[in-house]
C-alpha cells in the first residue's frame, strides 16, 4: 500500500488491504475484521511518549485539548481538517487507597481510570471522536449503530455536533434509563427492536449495507483507534510508566481489542519496554469469552483462530434460544463482534478472562461509589474481577493495577437505587423514613 494509513484484514490467510477512505467494516473478501494499519516509517511519531505531554501547554488548540487527538500521531488516519472533537478524553486516573485496602492490596497500587467524565458519560466518546472523523473524511451524511445504551448516547451526541442524521437500534427493555434519555435528548431516531443487543447488531449491519449508512459500532476499525488513547492516558498519569495490570469489562470486546493493539504498537515502536497484563471481566450471564477461552481453549494462534469452536458455540446458543442476562446491561452481549481481535489482545498482553455474578458486580459498584467516584454496573465488574484474581493469586497484592471505569454512576440509577433501598448487599445504604418532626429527626441522625 502506498498510503501512510490503510485497512487490513486480520485473517493472515487473507490479509487483503483496503484504502483508508473506504467505509466497509468487514473484509469484503473473507468477512473477517479489519484493522487500521500504518506505514510507521512515514508517521512522525515522537521518539518518547513523554513528548505528548508537551501538548498540555498548547491546550488552547482544540486537537491538543482533546485527550484523544493529543496523541494523534498514534492514530494518523485522517487529515486534521476532518478531525471532530467535543472535548473528549478529559478523564482522570484516580489512585484509590481505600478500595485497595478493602481488597487487601498494598495501599498505593490501585488506580481507577474514570471514563465517566467524557462528554456523554462513557468511554465510548474516545472511539466516536475517531470514527466520526473518519465519517467526515469519507463524506458520510447519515449513520447508525446498535447499542446497549452508551454507544447510542455517544453516537447521538457526536452526530448532531457533526450534522449527521442518526438512527440508533436498542433492544426493547434492555437499556438503562440514563442512556435512553440521552439518545432521545440528543435527537437520535431511536428504534427499539423486540430482541436483545445481538439481534440489534445483526439488523444494523444489514440496514447499513442496504441504505449506505455509516456504521458506528466497534466493528468500525477507526473507532477502536480512538479507544487506544485510554491506555496512553493511563501511562501518562503514571508518569509515563506502564502498570502491571489493566482490568476492563468485556462486552462487545472493542475496548480490550483496542488496548491490545495500543500496547502491541507501542512495543513495536519502542515507546514502551514492556506490555502490561490484561484482565477482561465478563458477567456470568453473558460469559461467551470466558467459556470460549477458559473452557474451550480458544486462542489467537497467530491469527489462525479455530472457527469451528466459535461456530459450534454460537450454533448451541441458537439451538437453546439463549439470550444473555445481567444487571450490567452494557456487557449483556453473547456474540461479541470483536472476539478475534480480543484473542489477539489476550495473546499480546498475556491476558486472563474471568466472569463475575451480578451480586458481585453490585457490591463492587457500591464499594466504588462509597470510596471512589462511582460508576455504572458494567464498570464495577473490574473491581469484582480483581477480587477474584487477588484471591486466586493471579494478581499479587503489590502489583500496580489500573481498572477502567467505563461509564458514569448516573447512567443506571435503577440498579443503584434498588441495591440500596432493598438492602441487596453488603454496602447497602437505604434511606430512612422519618416523621415530619424535629425531635424524631434528631433521634435518627448518626
Ligand atoms: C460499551 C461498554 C462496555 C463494553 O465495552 P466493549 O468494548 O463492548 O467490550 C463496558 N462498560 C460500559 C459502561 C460500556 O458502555
Ligand atoms: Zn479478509
Amino acid at each position: 500500500m502506498a498510503d501512510v494509513a490503510f485497512q487490513r484484514c486480520i485473517n493472515p490467510a487473507c490479509g487483503a488491504e483496503f484504502d483508508r477512505a473506504q467505509a466497509i467494516f468487514k473484509c469484503p473478501q473473507c468477512g473477517d475484521l479489519l484493522d487500521a494499519q500504518y506505514d510507521w516509517d512515514r508517521v512522525p511519531v515522537p521518539s518518547k511518549l513523554a513528548d505528548f505531554g508537551k501538548r498540555w501547554a498548547t491546550r488552547d488548540q482544540r486537537l491538543d485539548f482533546s485527550g484523544v487527538w493529543r496523541f494523534r500521531e498514534l492514530l494518523d488516519f485522517c487529515p486534521d481538517e476532518h478531525k471532530v472533537s467535543i472535548g473528549e478524553g478529559q478523564t482522570i486516573l484516580q489512585q484509590n487507597c481505600a478500595i485497595a485496602e478493602q481488597l487487601g492490596m498494598k495501599s498505593d497500587v490501585l488506580h481507577l481510570q474514570y471514563e465517566g467524565l467524557n462528554p456523554s458519560g462513557s468511554f465510548k466518546d474516545n472511539g466516536m471522536t475517531a470514527a466520526f472523523s473518519h465519517a467526515m473524511m469519507v463524506g458520510a451524511t447519515s449513520c447508525a449503530c446498535a447499542s446497549t445504551g452508551n454507544t447510542s448516547a455517544s453516537v447521538a451526541l457526536y452526530a448532531h455536533s457533526c450534522g449527521l442524521k442518526c438512527t440508533v437500534f436498542i433492544g426493547s427493555g434492555r437499556i438503562a434509563f440514563g442512556k435512553l434519555s440521552q439518545a432521545m435528548d440528543y435527537g437520535a431516531q431511536t428504534i427499539q427492536i423486540q430482541g436483545d443487543f445481538d439481534d440489534c447488531m445483526k439488523q444494523v449491519q444489514d440496514v447499513c449495507t442496504k441504505l449506505g449508512l455509516y456504521l458506528l459500532n466497534s466493528l468500525n476499525p477507526f473507532r477502536l483507534e480512538g479507544q487506544k488513547t485510554i491506555m496512553y492516558r493511563i501511562i501518562e498519569a503514571l508518569g509515563w510508566e506502564v502498570p502491571d495490570w489493566i482490568v476492563v469489562p468485556g462486552g462487545n470486546l472493542g475496548n480490550s481489542s483496542a488496548f491490545g493493539k495500543a500496547f502491541l504498537e507501542l512495543k513495536q515502536l519502542g515507546l514502551i519496554d514492556r506490555v502490561p497484563r490484561l484482565a477482561i471481566i465478563n458477567a456470568t450471564g453473558a460469559d461467551t469469552l470466558t467459556d470460549l477461552v477458559n473452557n474451550k481453549k480458544l486462542v489467537w494462534n497467530g491469527g489462525n483462530v479455530d472457527n469451528k469452536i466459535i461456530d459450534g458455540f454460537y450454533a448451541d446458543l441458537t439451538a437453546r434460544n439463549f439470550s444473555p442476562h445481567t444487571c450490567a446491561s452494557a456487557i449483556e452481549i453473547s456474540r461479541p463482534v470483536n472476539l478475534k481481535k480480543c484473542l489477539r489482545a489476550l495473546d499480546v498482553c498475556d491476558g486472563v478472562v474471568r466472569a463475575v455474578t451480578d451480586e458481585e458486580i453490585c457490591d463492587a459498584k457500591a464499594l466504588i461509589g462509597k470510596y471512589g467516584l462511582g460508576c455504572e454496573p458494567a464498570s464495577a465488574a473490574t473491581i469484582a474481577g480483581l477480587k477474584h484474581l487477588l484471591a486466586e493469586g493471579t494478581i499479587a497484592k503489590d502489583e500496580r493495577v489500573a481498572c477502567v471505569l467505563t461509564g458514569h454512576a448516573l447512567k443506571d440509577p435503577n440498579v443503584t437505587v434498588n441495591y440500596h433501598k432493598d438492602n441487596q448487599g453488603e454496602f447497602s445504604n437505604p434511606p430512612i423514613e422519618a416523621a415530619n418532626d424535629l425531635h424524631e429527626i434528631i433521634k435518627l441522625i448518626r
